[in-house]
């Protein structure tokens, strides 16, 4: 008998659990608000001991969190590789990227953007003691250049007349920026605020080139025609483009990441 009650009230334990997950599986899919980026691009998006959510923090997971809460939701952050948000986008997968994405014509065809919330240009990292790169041009010069897959820095290069032998590509920029360390590389282009940032963070420098490399406009991109959450984001992101906060949080986050 008392056996027998306990089982009954493990089992009834074990359902009312179950019920109990489901409905907050169920809640939790509804409730939230899932952001797609490559958290490897500081200081928009990196991962940390305490983020601003879970590990995630950075200016974009700070944006990306105003826009959840105004929404009522809880923002969840799908942590992938930048060439294959744009699919996750148009597939359904995440709600919006947020990664520090370039508005493109290319990109245009396959997502919506957001109003821009950040103009950035690129920029190369080199030793701190490099003397040969100074502008663009020089790293035609058979200099070995360090590009993340799928970044606007990529198809830059690449138009530039680069020597696609000469390039390198990678996932993520926290590493290719390593080998400009190590030597393998002479040069890394990649996006102004995340050059400085990994440049400081590594004890190297950024040469800048404004002629050769046009300025770049950040946005956030969503499902094709998903109307209502371009609305809700242009909101959000013109309260913090009018309060100043996105500039604030620009300084804040660049100062935090280089003190890495
Ligand atoms: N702005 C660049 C691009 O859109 C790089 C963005 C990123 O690495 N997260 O291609």
């Amino acid at each position: 008998m008392k056996k027998g009650l306990v089982k009954a009230l493990a089992v009834c334990g074990a359902a009312i659990m179950a019920t109990a997950a489901l409905t907050a599986c169920g809640n939790q899919a509804s409730n939230k608000l899932i952001m797609g980026t490559n958290a490897a691009f500081p200081p928009f998006e990196y991962t940390t001991t305490n983020g601003l959510v879970g590990e995630f923090d950075g200016i974009d997971v700070a944006i990306a969190k105003k826009i959840a809460e105004a929404d009522g939701k809880e923002l969840q952050i799908n942590d992938m590789e930048f060439d294959g948000l744009i699919s996750a986008v148009s597939t359904g997968k995440i709600d919006m990227a947020v990664a520090g994405m370039t508005v493109t014509d290319e990109r245009k065809q396959n997502v919506d953007f957001s109003d821009t919330y950040y103009v950035a240009a690129q920029v190369m990292v080199v030793a701190a003691d490099n003397e040969d790169i100074k502008s663009a041009e020089d790293i035609k010069k058979g200099k070995k250049v360090g590009v993340v897959i799928g970044y606007t820095g990529d198809s830059l290069v690449t138009e530039m007349g680069v020597d696609d032998n000469n390039i390198t590509r990678a996932n993520r920029g926290i590493d290719i920026v390593q080998d400009v360390k190590n030597g393998k590389l002479d040069a890394v282009v990649i996006d102004s605020a995340t050059g400085k940032a990994l440049a400081e963070a590594n004890g190297l420098k950024v040469v800048e080139d404004p002629k050769a490399f046009e300025t770049e406009e950040y946005a956030i991109a969503v499902k094709k025609g998903n109307k209502e959450l371009v609305d809700k984001i242009n909101k959000v992101l013109a309260e913090m483009k009018k309060s100043g906060e996105i500039e604030k949080l620009a300084v804040k986050y660049n100062s935090e990441t280089a003190a890495k």
